[in-house]
């Protein structure tokens, strides 16, 4: 297989930032200054097998650059453990018959450019630290409410992944030994009470009946059309979240706790329970107003991160 060298230009001017997810794959190009240019190009995934969606990737990215400049590289977000050295998705929720794929490999001699592969949280707080709402942060955490809970931790610039590569799993702090089963095995985490599947299943907990075909937003919808029962499931949520913070910030000590994701967009329903938890367990809770903060990049983080990540591997560093 040939290698492909990274060569150092002294200034790329753009690159393919691109969000893997279970149901689509959204790229752009984005500038060096983290600005997109141009379209977002989505496109659906039908098919979860390893080569069909490699396949697929490898032609939404030919299509896009067919409508820009040569890019210099290509970051990808994906959701799923990622060994930090073999570059190998080790296994992904959203891909479930994938085990120890050599992504990086299988791209780079097809797309005859430089790959750069992230976790698709560990991407997104990336995006927030360079252009969003960790701008200037030397430290930031983040935490990207979706179908599960993500997480990722930017130390002084850089994405900490440590020794394996699987640091900043924040979904899978535990917030109660006895509640429900998580997705990874373990009882009552993070991810068990404020992700978009946890809130839907709350909801339906509370109203004694299954809700099938509901969504999170459809439970912040009669949240903020004052339905107690919904309203209660986004404080819980609140206070869940809280919880996990407090945590963080007597731990991190950060600049900045980010919160994104879909979930986030109820931010007035469940901000001031998670605030006044944080209130009571942080050890100094201060300046909390400035230092935790709704994601700016919104649904875009992963990509512009990816991207972002990639102008990195590519040696430029003046962020
Ligand atoms: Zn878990």
């Amino acid at each position: 297989m040939r290698k492909i060298v990274v060569k150092t230009q002294r200034s790329p001017r753009s690159v393919i930032g691109v969000d893997l997810g279970g149901s689509r794959i959204r790229l752009a190009f984005v500038g060096p200054m983290g600005r997109r240019t141009g379209r977002v190009l989505t496109v659906p995934v039908t098919d979860r097998a390893l080569t069909s969606v490699l396949a697929l990737l490898i032609d939404s990215i030919r299509r896009l650059q067919g409508s820009g400049p040569r890019p210099s590289a290509v970051g990808i977000g994906i959701p799923g453990f990622i060994h930090r050295k073999k570059v190998c998705i080790l296994r992904s929720p959203n891909f479930p018959g994938w085990r120890n794929v050599p992504i990086r490999d299988l791209l780079e001699p097809r797309l005859n450019l430089p790959v750069l592969i992230e976790n698709d949280a560990n991407a997104a707080a990336f995006g927030e630290a360079w252009i969003g709402s960790g701008r200037g942060a030397r430290s930031l955490l983040y935490l990207g409410l979706g179908t599960g809970v993500g997480g990722g931790v930017v130390l002084d610039g850089r994405v900490w992944h440590g020794r394996e590569g699987l640091a900043g799993e924040i979904g899978h702090i535990t917030i109660d030994p006895k509640g429900p089963v998580c997705g990874c095995g373990n009882h009552g985490c993070l991810e068990s009470y404020a992700s978009a599947t946890a809130v839907v299943r709350s909801y339906a907990e509370k109203a004694g009946r299954p809700v099938t075909g509901l969504t999170a937003r459809d439970v912040a919808l009669l949240a903020r059309g004052r339905n107690q029962k919904a309203s209660a499931v986004y404080r819980e949520l609140g206070r869940a979240l809280g919880i996990a913070i407090a945590d963080l910030l007597n731990i991190f000590d950060p600049e900045r706790i980010v919160i994104g994701g879909g979930v986030a967009q109820a931010w007035p329903l469940f901000h001031s329970a998670m605030m006044d938890e944080i209130g009571r367990r942080a050890i100094r809770p201060v300046r909390l107003g400035e230092r935790i903060k709704r994601g700016k990049l919104k649904d875009e983080a992963g990509m512009i991160g990816a991207a972002g990540l990639a102008y990195h591997r590519l040696g430029v560093k003046d962020f």
